[in-house]
C-alpha cells in the first residue's frame, strides 16, 4: 500500500512519528518538509493530493496545526476525499461511508500516540460497498458536474445560466440527435485547459512561435494515437471542424472548377460535399449521385456509371443521414477504374469504425476526413487521415493554406479521446450503439412507421413520418421535443417537402448508449416515439412521456 505524507511546519514532529510508526504497514513517501522553517500548508497539500488524485499513492496523510487548511486544499482535487479526523471512530466511519483516502490531522488537537491509532484505524478500514453508501459516494463525486463552472456563478452569471441550462437539459432529456454524443469529463478537462493560451502556427517541431514544447507534445500524441487507432499513415488533427477537414482535402488535391462526384445533401450527403450554398458548391463543379429510389441504398453501379461519364477528380463517399453500411472496397474499385481520388468522409461513423462496428475506409481511401464529436464522442473538431504520399500536400493545405493557429486545447482533447477508444472499457460500445439502434428502429417500425431503406446497419435511422402519418418532420420533432425526446427533422431521399419542413426525422443512439442504456431502454424509447407521433396533437401524451422519460434518464446519468 502506497501512502504519501506531508505537513506544514506545525506538523513536522507528528509527521516524523507517523512515518516511523507506519513504516511496517505502508510504503510511506515523505513529501516534506524536513524542518520547522515556516512554510505554506497548501504547497504540501497539493503534493499529496496530486499523488492520490493520479493514483500514484492509494492513501495520503496531511498534518497542520488544525488540519483544516490541509483538508480544504486537498479536497479541490478529483478523486481525493480528504477527511479531518480527531477520533478513531471518525476515521473508521469516513473510510466506510465516504471512502476517504486522505487523512488530515491537527497536530494541536491530538497526541502523537492517538494520532498513530487514528492513522492505523483509517488505513485498516475497508470502504463499505453497501448500495446506500455507494450511492452517496457517487453523488458526492457527481457534485463536480455542478461545481465545474461554479467560478462563473459569481463572475459571469449570464454565461453560467447557459451552462447550467445545458447541464439540466442533458440530465433530463433523451438525446437522439444522430450527430451528437456526450463527452467524457477527461475530454472536457483538456478542452478547458491552458493549452488554449498558446499560438502554434505550423506543426510539432516546426512552429512559427517560441515556447511550443508543451503543445508539440499534445499534438504529437494526438497524431500518433489517431494513426494507431485508425491504422492510418498520416494524421492532421488541426482542422477546426469537419467542413474544414473536407476543405483541406480539396485544397490539397484539386483546383477551382474541378469535378467532385458526391452524394447530394437532400439524399443524405453533407453541406461541405458540394451544396450550392456552401463554399464547396461555389468553388467546384459538383456532380451529385443519389440512392436507388426503390431500395434507398447506394447504387454502386450508378455511381460507377457516373464516374466513368464525368471523370471526377474526387469521388466522395460518406454521409450525414445514411443508415446503411458503405462498401468502401467497391468504391475503391470505382476510383481505380475512373482514375480519381477516393475521399471518405466518416464524420458520422468514425466511432463505429474505431470500435470495429463498421468496416474501415482507411485501408482503401486516399483521404479520410472526420469530425471528432459525433459517434467518436470527443471535442467539437475535425481531422484528416491520409496515405503517406499526400501528407505534405495535406499539411500545407491546412496551414498555411486555410487556417492560422491550431486549437491546441481541442487537439489535446482529441488525443484524450483517441486513447479512450483504445481502453478495454470502450470494448463493445460501438457494437452496442448499433444494436441499440436496430432495436429502437424495429420498435418504431413494428408500430407501423415506414423506415427509410427498411432498417439500419449503423447508429441512426430515418423515419418517414409523412408517408406514415401525413405529418412533417418539423411537426414530429416539435412534438417529440415537448415530450423530452430530442431528434431532428431530416429530408429523406426524394423528399417532396422543403428542407425546412421535411418528411422525416433522424434518430441516433450514440448519446443514449454512452449513458449506458441497452436494448430494454431502446424498446421503451421507441414505444414513446410511436406514442407521441400516433397522437401528434395530444399534449397529455407528450406530458406522460416526458414524465416517464425523465424517470428513465435519471437512472442513466451522463458522464
Ligand atoms: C457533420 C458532418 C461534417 C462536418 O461537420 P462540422 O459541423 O463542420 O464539424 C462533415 N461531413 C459529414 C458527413 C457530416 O455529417
Amino acid at each position: 500500500m502506497k501512502l504519501a505524507i506531508a505537513s506544514d511546519h506545525g506538523g513536522v514532529e507528528l509527521k516524523s512519528a507517523l512515518v516511523n510508526a507506519l513504516a511496517n504497514i505502508a510504503e510511506v513517501e515523505d513529501l516534506g518538509p524536513s524542518d520547522k522553517t515556516s512554510c505554506d500548508y497548501s504547497d504540501y497539500a497539493v503534493k499529496v493530493a496530486m499523488k492520490v488524485s493520479s493514483g500514484a499513492a492509494e492513501f495520503g496523510i496531511l498534518i497542520c496545526r488544525s488540519g483544516i487548511g490541509m483538508s480544504m486544499c486537498a479536497n479541490r482535487f478529483q478523486n481525493v476525499r480528504a477527511a479531518l479526523c480527531s477520533t478513531t471512530e471518525a476515521a473508521t466511519l469516513t473510510r466506510q461511508h465516504n471512502g476517504a483516502n486522505v487523512l488530515c490531522l491537527g497536530a494541536d488537537t491530538v497526541s502523537v500516540e492517538y494520532a498513530v491509532e487514528i492513522a492505523k484505524a483509517f488505513l485498516a478500514t475497508p470502504v463499505d460497498e453497501d448500495e446506500r453508501h455507494a450511492r452517496r459516494r457517487w453523488k458526492l463525486e457527481r457534485a463536480q458536474r455542478f461545481s465545474d463552472a461554479s467560478g462563473l456563478m459569481r463572475d459571469d452569471p449570464e454565461v453560467f445560466a447557459a451552462i447550467e441550462a445545458q447541464t439540466i437539459q442533458e440530465d433530463t432529456e433523451i438525446n437522439l440527435i444522430a450527430s451528437e454524443n456526450t463527452s467524457s469529463r477527461a475530454c472536457r478537462e483538456a478542452t478547458g485547459s491552458v493549452l488554449m493560451n498558446k499560438y502554434a502556427e505550423g506543426y510539432p517541431g516546426k512552429r512559427w512561435y517560441s515556447g511550443c514544447l508543451p503543445v508539440d507534445a499534445a499534438e504529437e500524441l494526438a497524431r500518433k494515437r489517431a494513426c494507431e487507432l485508425f491504422g492510418a499513415d498520416h494524421a492532421n488533427v488541426q482542422p477546426h471542424c469537419g467542413s474544414a477537414a473536407n476543405m483541406a482535402v480539396y485544397f490539397a488535391t484539386i483546383k477551382p472548377g474541378d469535378t467532385i462526384l458526391s452524394m447530394s445533401l437532400d439524399q443524405g450527403g453533407h453541406l461541405s460535399h458540394g451544396s450550392p450554398v456552401n463554399f464547396s458548391g461555389k468553388i467546384y463543379n459538383i456532380v451529385p449521385y443519389t440512392v436507388n429510389p426503390e431500395t434507398e441504398t447506394l447504387d454502386y453501379d450508378q455511381i460507377e456509371k457516373l464516374a466513368m461519364e464525368v471523370k471526377p477528380k474526387i469521388l466522395l463517399t460518406g454521409a450525414s443521414a445514411y443508415p446503411r453500411t458503405i462498401d468502401f472496397k467497391r468504391i475503391r474499385e470505382i476510383c481505380d477504374k475512373a482514375g480519381c481520388i477516393m475521399l471518405v468522409d466518416m464524420a458520422h461513423i468514425a466511432g463505429l469504425v474505431a470500435g470495429g462496428a463498421h468496416p474501415s475506409p482507411v485501408p482503401y481511401a486516399d483521404f479520410v476526413t472526420t469530425t471528432t464529436h459525433k459517434t467518436l464522442g470527443g471535442p467539437r473538431g475535425g481531422m484528416v487521415l491520409c496515405k503517406d504520399q499526400w501528407a505534405k500536400a495535406l499539411d500545407s493545405a491546412v496551414f498555411p493554406g486555410m487556417q492560422g493557429g491550431p486549437l491546441e486545447n481541442i487537439i489535446a482533447a482529441k488525443a484524450v479521446v483517441f486513447r479512450e477508444w483504445m481502453l478495454p472499457e470502450k470494448k463493445g460500445y460501438a457494437q452496442q450503439v448499433v444494436k441499440n439502434c436496430q432495436v429502437m428502429c424495429k420498435t418504431v417500425q413494428d408500430r407501423g412507421y415506414r423506415i427509410v431503406s427498411g432498417g439500419t446497419d449503423n447508429h441512426l435511422f430515418l423515419v418517414d413520418v409523412k408517408k406514415t402519418k401525413g405529418i412533417t418532420g418539423k411537426e414530429a420533432a416539435a412534438a417529440l421535443d415537448a415530450a423530452g425526446i430530442v431528434v431532428n427533422k431530416n429530408t429523406i431521399p426524394y423528399d417532396t417537402e422543403s428542407p425546412f419542413k421535411t418528411s422525416g426525422i433522424r434518430v441516433g443512439t450514440a448519446s443514449v448508449t454512452t449513458r449506458g442504456m441497452k436494448e430494454a431502454e431502446m424498446i421503451k424509447i421507441g414505444t414513446w416515439i410511436a406514442d407521441v407521433l400516433d397522437n401528434i396533437a395530444d399534449t397529455s401524451v407528450q406530458e406522460r412521456v416526458k414524465r416517464e422519460a425523465k424517470e428513465l434518464v435519471a437512472k442513466f446519468p451522463v458522464p
